[in-house]
């Protein structure tokens, strides 16, 4: 019987990540680090958080964990703390993680990875003892059957460290841009950030969540960094995305390409974007949008 393991810990979506395992073995086994037990696996090794201590201190406990039940596949999401302990957990294990944007089969373990900067997917045979894979939303078919549910306390001590003394909410509140149904992206096809209220307008009317490219976030400045879509930022899955003043340049398609209706606004009829869309307009962002707002 095949096990495929799961890493999860206190703010993550655990059985999200468990029903996306299912398919990569018979049996799921959730290592969850105050995260309680999961519906969705088999079996949950559930480890108590001690006050204060951050996630990443586990990461040697459940290396050792991991080790001594013979884990040989093991599943991590791509929140920034589940890459910190993935890669962690794979030093300790003596392996390399691999971020993966798909498996293409499990006997042998084969998976898809960007390359070159998105360019390119390259498809890899995994040999390493033990397989650590961070996998993003939608990379794996998520299978919906019921786990077995059972739960082990496991205990486990923190290495000593850095320890949380306070939890402030982000400036800029806090945006789930995976779960978003509409998206709206914007681009540098806006002359000037207070435009971009043309397109707030648009994804208001269409109760869309307002995303960007790089250079909008880390450019100019203008919104903040975990809004920008791309092989670099974060990757969305709506039923619409719509890219307004974006020239639809490869390492910005792979953050968007799981999209189930892409539409496109661009004054430039060549844009690479109307080649990725199912929909586009050409035409001045200026003169669409609001004309668009009336519509709506
Ligand atoms: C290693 C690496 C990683 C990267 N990662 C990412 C990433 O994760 N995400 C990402 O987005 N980018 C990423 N980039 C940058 C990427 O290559 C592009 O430079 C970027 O996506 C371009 O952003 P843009 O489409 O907003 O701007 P541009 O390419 O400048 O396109 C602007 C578009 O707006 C159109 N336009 C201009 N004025 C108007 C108007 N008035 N009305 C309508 N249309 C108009 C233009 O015709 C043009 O097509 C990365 C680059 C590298 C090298």
């Amino acid at each position: 019987m095949t096990e495929a393991w799961i890493v999860v810990h206190d703010t993550d979506d655990g059985n999200a990540l468990a029903r996306s395992a299912r398919g990569l073995g018979d049996r799921v086994v959730a290592v969850s680090l105050g995260a309680g037990s999961l519906a969705d696996a088999d079996l949950s090794l559930t480890i108590d958080l001690a006050p204060g201590a951050l996630v990443e201190a586990y990461a040697r406990p459940v290396a050792a964990l991991l080790a001594e039940r013979g884990a040989t596949l093991v599943v991590f999401g791509t929140d920034v703390r589940s890459r910190l302990l993935a890669g962690q957990v794979a030093a300790h294990l003596g392996v390399s993680p691999v971020d993966v944007s798909g498996v293409v089969s499990t006997t042998p373990l084969v998976v898809m990875r960007s390359a070159f900067g998105g360019l390119a997917v390259a498809t890899d045979e995994v040999t390493a003892p033990v397989a650590v894979l961070v996998v993003g939303p939608g990379a794996l078919a998520p299978v919906d059957a019921a786990g077995e549910g059972s739960v082990e306390v496991v205990e486990a001590e923190p290495v000593p460290g850095p320890t949380l003394v306070e939890t402030l909410p982000k400036p800029g509140g806090q945006v789930d841009l995976a779960a978003a149904a509409r998206v709206v992206g914007v681009g540098r096809g806006f002359a000037a950030e207070a435009d971009l209220d043309l397109a707030r307008a648009v994804a208001a009317r269409l109760g869309a969540e307002l995303a960007c490219s790089r250079p909008i976030a880390e450019g100019v400045g203008w919104m903040p960094t975990e809004r920008y879509l791309g092989v670099s930022g974060a990757t969305v899955q709506p039923v619409l995305y719509l890219a307004i003043g974006i020239s639809g340049q490869v390492q910005h398609l792979v953050g968007v390409n799981h999209s189930k209706v892409i539409v496109a606004i661009n004054k430039d009829k060549n844009a690479p974007i109307f080649q990725h869309a199912d929909f586009g307009v050409v035409g001045d962002l200026y003169q669409v949008l609001p004309a668009l707002v009336d519509a709506l």
